[in-house]
């Protein structure tokens, strides 16, 4: 800052010195010369006219003095005077002999003069005065500085503003860069905001159904993820332009950040036109494009809130309405658009909350992993647990995952948790060494194609031998059947790492299933269990899943195990795991330490009871007895 200003300073003197010098610089010469050529013209007048005068007088001794009409002939003579000048001669005691008044005599003002003595044979008898006004050349200077001041005020304010003007064109600049996106040379979040506010104004008042479109694309990571972010940019200008080309001038496009755009449609729009719009943008920007060389496709998703709502109280209500329209969008499976609608306005606020705090929840640790024992048939040993997160969430105490799984697989938060949950379980169960640990698999992180090595750094990490662990998935990842999923499937099961399928019966349970991939597990789904001796049909379903097991060489899990009358009938059909509240909910790592460390392999069971008498699980077990 204190460079600008002595920046300005300068400039404000050099163009000053600038300005003088063209403003008083030619009036100043135009005198000064004209009045040393008239020194000069003077001079030598005088001195011609004192030789002239002095011939005379040697001519005519004594009577010079009378000779006025001689004289006048003289001074007046064209030839050796200038009109405008006046002369006098004057004798030896300066008594004015012969005065002849020229224009300059006339014209007053300042004067410049010459003098020369006349001589009578060597004697000075008198003197000749040539006297030239410079008015005329005051005149003429100032009439030059008639054109030159004006010239050099102008040169001032030039010179000087220039330096201003480039100071100027550096902040435009720099505010341009600061309100715009530098990549689609889009406005930014910042200008939309201030739009946005002035053209709710103006809908509120004027009644107009201006709207607001929030488009988020999608699949735009895994764009940036495969081809990298220089294909990434560039697919970003390339959907700019899509959109622009649909919008008419009055309409605003701005990029808020990241894969996020907003349409301003600042005009009256029919709620037919603005999802014509909506569908229109939704399906350009979804065809394939060309990027180097490369055919690269992403989808968007749209929510759209209205201006002129006369519910909507502020901008940012109007923003937030479209943001949530939009996360509906989002949650209809992508590539749709969807209008705010005050009914699931609440529903989805808290929705939306929850994702906020499940972001800070990971910062926060407020995860922790519980364990529900996994005992042998018969005998009801512990052999294996299965993790199971926990969320205590600072306001809402305990959150089931049943309430923020899925939302971590929708926002992909997953992954980092899901990567979490490996590393965490894996140092929880090195302790355990005759106790497989079994750890819950999403979809989402089969997708990743680093969930291989997420485990397999896990297991370095930890030292787990690869046989103690077991994923669980869910019958949906195989649906999926991409080759990735297979691929990751065998390479699980080449490290020697056991998988489950989880929730058998359920779903869209398919035997082709089970023998297009080698699992080491099948887990009956609760459902089935709790029909057991209530349901004839359930019951001989669940027999001949176990039979099934059997025959393809898997071992079979119950889940859902709640009462002596299940397990009993469980252990008779031969299922190799039973699991469930009868034998314990999911608890602390601690308590499956105590469990595990009791040197007594006949009372491990016992350790359930030990168990038992912790007051932790008792509570919990109220709870779920009451629940069921
Ligand atoms: P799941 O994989 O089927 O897990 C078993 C669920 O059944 C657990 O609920 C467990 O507490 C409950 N359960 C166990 N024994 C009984 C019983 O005798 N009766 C009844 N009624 N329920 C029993 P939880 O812990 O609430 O987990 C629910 C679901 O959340 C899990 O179902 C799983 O799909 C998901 N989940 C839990 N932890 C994780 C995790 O770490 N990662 C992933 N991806 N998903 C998880
Ligand atoms: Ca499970
Ligand atoms: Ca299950």
């Amino acid at each position: 800052m204190s460079s600008d200003r002595s920046i300005v300073r300068l400039t404000s003197a050099v163009a000053a010195v600038a300005a003088t010098t063209i403003a008083f610089g030619p009036p100043i010469a135009t005198y000064e010369l004209g009045r040393q050529a008239d020194v000069g013209a003077i001079s030598a007048e005088a001195e011609f006219l004192s030789k002239e005068l002095s011939q005379l007088i040697g001519s005519n001794p004594l009577l010079w003095r009378f000779e006025e009409d001689r004289h006048l002939d003289i001074l007046n003579d064209p030839g050796n005077s200038e009109p405008n000048d006046s002369k006098l001669i004057l004798d030896e005691d300066g008594r004015v002999i012969t005065e002849l008044i020229g224009a300059g005599g006339r014209l007053g003002g300042p004067a410049i003069e010459a003098r020369q003595p006349i001589f009578d044979s060597g004697v000075q008898v008198g003197q000749i005065v040539v006297r030239r006004s410079l008015a005329e050349l005051v005149q003429r200077a100032l009439l030059v500085s008639l054109i030159t001041l004006p010239l050099g005020i102008g040169v001032f304010i030039a010179t000087r503003s220039l330096p201003l003007r480039v100071m100027n064109r550096a902040i435009n600049h720099a505010e341009f860069l600061a309100s715009h996106d530098p990549l689609t040379r889009l406005p930014n979040r910042g200008l939309f905001h201030k739009w946005l506010g002035e053209a709710f104004k103006e809908s509120q008042s004027a009644g107009t159904a201006a709207a607001l479109l929030l488009i988020d694309l999608d699949r735009f990571k895994q764009v940036n993820d495969t081809f990298g972010h220089g294909v990434g940019d560039k697919l970003l200008v390339q959907v700019s332009d899509r959109i622009k080309r649909l919008l008419t001038d009055d309409d605003i496009l701005v990029r808020m950040g990241g894969d996020e755009f907003a349409v301003l449609v600042n005009r009256d729009v029919t709620e037919d036109a603005v999802a014509w719009l909506a569908a229109s943008l939704i399906a350009d920007v979804s065809e394939v494009m060309r990027i180097d060389g490369q055919d690269v496709s992403v989808g968007a998703s749209v929510g759209i809130s209205f201006l002129g709502d006369f519910d909507a109280s502020s901008p940012d209500a109007v923003y937030q309405r479209a943001d949530l329209a939009l996360y509906r969008a989002k949650s209809m499976g992508r590539g749709a658009y969807s209008f705010f609608d005050e009914n699931l306005n609440k529903q989805l606020l808290e929705r939306r909350q929850l994702e906020k705090d499940l972001i800070r929840a990971i910062e926060n640790d407020e995860f922790r992993l519980c364990y529900q024992p996994q005992v042998s048939r018969q005998a009801h040993e512990l052999v294996g647990v299965e993790a199971l997160i926990r969320w205590t969430h600072p306001s809402q105490g305990e959150i089931p995952p049943t309430r923020f799984i899925s939302l971590a697989e929708d926002t992909g938060l997953i992954i980092s948790l899901g990567k979490w949950i490996i590393q965490q379980a894996c140092l929880d169960a090195v302790g355990w060494p005759a106790v497989k640990v079994a750890i819950n698999v999403s979809p989402a992180q089969f997708r990743q194609s680093d969930l291989v090595s997420v485990v397999r750094e896990a297991l370095d990490c930890s030292g787990l031998p690869a046989e103690n662990l077991e994923l669980e998935i869910t019958e949906g990842i195989l649906l999926e059947d991409t080759d990735i999923v297979i691929q990751t499937l065998n390479d699980l099961r080449n490290m020697g790492v056991g998988v489950a399928m989880d929730d058998f019966g359920t779903g869209y349970s398919s035997l082709s299933h089970l023998s297009r991939f080698p699992f080491s597990k099948i887990k009956i789904d609760r459902s089935f269990t709790r029909s057991i001796g209530v349901d004839e049909k359930a019951t001989s379903i669940v027999d001949a899943i176990i039979m099934l097991g059997k025959i393809l060489g898997i071992r079979l899990n119950a889940e859902g195990v709640e009462t002596e009358a299940q397990a009993a009938a469980l252990d008779a059909f031969g299922c190799d795991e039973l699991q469930g509240f009868l034998f314990s909910p999911a608890v602390e790592k601690s308590a499956i330490d105590a469990m595990v460390n009791n040197p007594d392999p006949s009372r491990r069971t016992s350790g359930l009871e030990l168990l038992q008498a912790d007051a932790e699980w008792q509570e919990g077990w109220e709870i779920r007895r009451r629940a069921h």
